[in-house]
């Protein structure tokens, strides 16, 4: 018997999940009649349990419970709102290694991501606890005498939050942390290739909020674009919708709420590259494109997609890829010493091997990889390709293990190559060299939202703002000052004194 199998049953059992399961929450579980979808594992392509969605009414009813909740919610001091995002994560410490466990088998990426993923969602609520006592507004010196100016900060109200399957449970908490911290309530629709986690998760929110007598703010609907997904993007009762994933779903959900004059926060796909100079330590260098490129199988939106090599380099650099290449465990992501899971279903794996045709016709020379794996589940091999331009290709993002290999002569030929994509999520220089290494994260240099020097694409810390520009969408989650996404911005004056003075010294008496 497969470890998958073995850890099938019991992980149903530790979250108390049953082969068949209600995809609704708000406060109690709804008894939802939409359509059945089973989750499977992409370790072997069998159905791990199934979840019955949520209709376009139970959403709604799913939403009247969000937008209830928020009025209670919004007047707990934010310091007592902190307390219960330390609860969560605290339950999330306890259950950390299950949670873990079922990452990896609902959407197929190695345990130490898995659990890595959970690792995040803890850092997450530490930072938001913290957050909590540290909702800042500025105070103005007015123009007038006797008055006080200032800002401050209030929640922003329900929020809805639309995730991807590749980091199933993480985007919730970046989202969901803070905006609770923030005295939002919300709703999750989470995708339904990773039904399962989010179900989980919501049960272990369910035992905080109960335990603390809190509204029920962490709320769930699992559904379908249309039943679910639309009707909550359309929903003037969320000022804030906050998603996350695919470029085309971003443009749809974008001009959707900005349609309603709602407030979105995109966090789309990426198309990340990373640049090694002549001087780079290339033993980092090497480690840094193989995790970048081949870890989550591809399935990262930081993965590194485009690798540009200075000439003097880059013959020693290729030879060793595909040597590492060669040598990447790939298998159960379960098993210890797998380094590569499969990817998340066929769809994925045919659309791969399509783009892969493509790139043949486009020129691109496959130097490894380049194959789907015979047998169960979704498995390919990682695959590096040589091009001699920027191929249409190489600016889109395929969610799949293919690496675009280029050489240049300098600096400034990386960098124009580097920001001739659509997309501006994450990037990376390797140097030894001062000067190159700022002229990269100078304003003309990369154009993306994360700027790394000797450290890969992927990986982020959840500390820094996390997003990108361009088609990547313009959103910022996680640390810094992300937390203004979830809150609006109310300028106050108090005027203390016996007169009205008006500003700019405009006169208007009788
Ligand atoms: P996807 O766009 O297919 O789906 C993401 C979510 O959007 C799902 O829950 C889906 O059901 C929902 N959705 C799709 N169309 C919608 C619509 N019109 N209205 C409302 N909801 C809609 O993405 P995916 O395949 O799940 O994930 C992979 C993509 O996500 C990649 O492009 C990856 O780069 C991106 N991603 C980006 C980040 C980031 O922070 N920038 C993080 C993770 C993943």
């Amino acid at each position: 018997m497969t470890i998958s199998a073995q850890e099938n049953s019991r992980l149903l059992e530790a979250f108390g999940l049953s082969s068949d399961n209600p995809g609704a929450f708000d406060g109690s579980w709804l008894k939802t009649s939409g359509e059945r979808i089973e989750s499977i594992n992409p370790a072997t392509g069998t159905p791990i349990a199934g979840v019955t969605m949520a209709t376009r009414e139970e959403y709604d009813r799913v939403a009247q419970t969000t937008v209830e909740a928020f009025k209670e919610w919004r007047t707990w001091p934010s310091p007592k709102r902190g307390e219960i995002v330390r609860q969560l994560g605290d339950i999330l410490r306890q259950r950390k290694d299950d949670l873990g466990r079922l990452v990896t088998l609902e959407v197929g990426k190695v345990l130490s991501e898995g659990l890595g993923e959970v690792q995040e969602m803890i850092d997450m609520a530490d930072l938001a606890v913290g957050m909590s006592r540290q909702l800042y507004g500025l105070s103005m010196h007015s123009e007038r005498a006797q008055h006080r100016m200032f800002e401050q900060w209030h929640p922003m109200g329900p929020t809805g939050i639309i995730t991807a399957f590749n980091f199933p449970v993480a985007v919730w908490a970046w989202n969901a942390m803070v905006a609770a911290a923030c005295g939002n309530s919300m709703i999750w629709k989470p995708s339904p290739e990773a039904p399962l986690t989010s179900l989980a998760v919501t049960r272990l929110a369910q035992e905080v909020l109960e335990a603390n007598s809190a509204p029920p703010i962490f709320n769930l609907a699992i559904g379908g674009v249309s039943d679910v997904g639309e009707p909550m993007v359309a929903d003037t009762r969320l000022p804030l919708i906050s998603a996350t994933g695919s470029v085309r779903m971003g443009k749809a959900v974008g001009a959707a709420v900005a349609a309603r004059m709602g407030r979105s926060l995109l966090e789309l796909g990426g198309n990340n590259g990373l640049v090694v100079m002549d001087d780079a330590d290339l033993d980092i260098a090497l480690r840094g494109v193989l995790f970048g490129a081949a870890g989550t199988a591809g399935q990262r939106c930081t993965t590194t997609r485009r690798l540009f090599l200075q000439k003097g380099i880059a013959a020693k650099m290729k030879e060793w890829l595909v040597k590492a290449y060669g040598s990447i465990r790939i298998g159960d992501p379960l098993e210890s010493g797998t380094l590569m899971g499969p990817l998340i279903n066929q769809a994925a794996v045919d659309s791969m091997l399509a783009a892969l045709e493509v790139v043949r016709g486009q020129g691109g020379r496959v130097l490894a990889g380049g194959e789907a794996i015979e047998g169960a589940g979704y498995f390919v091999q990682p695959t590096l390709v040589e091009i001699d331009e920027q191929i249409p290709m190489a600016c889109d993002e395929t969610f799949a293990p293919i690496l675009y290999i280029m050489e240049f002569d300098d600096l400034e030929e990386a960098i124009a190559l580097h920001n001739a994509v659509p997309q501006g999520l994450s990037s990376a220089i390797f140097t030894l060299n001062m000067r190159s290494a700022e002229r990269f994260l100078a304003c003309t240099g990369s154009d993306c939202g994360i700027a790394n020097v000797n450290i890969g694409t992927s990986g982020a810390e959840i500390g820094g703002a996390f997003g990108g520009e361009k088609d990547t969408g313009g959103g910022r989650e996680a640390g810094s000052d992300s937390w203004k996404a979830y809150m609006r911005r109310q300028t106050c004056t108090i005027n203390w004194g016996t007169e009205l003075p008006l500003a700019q010294g405009v006169e208007f008496d009788l």
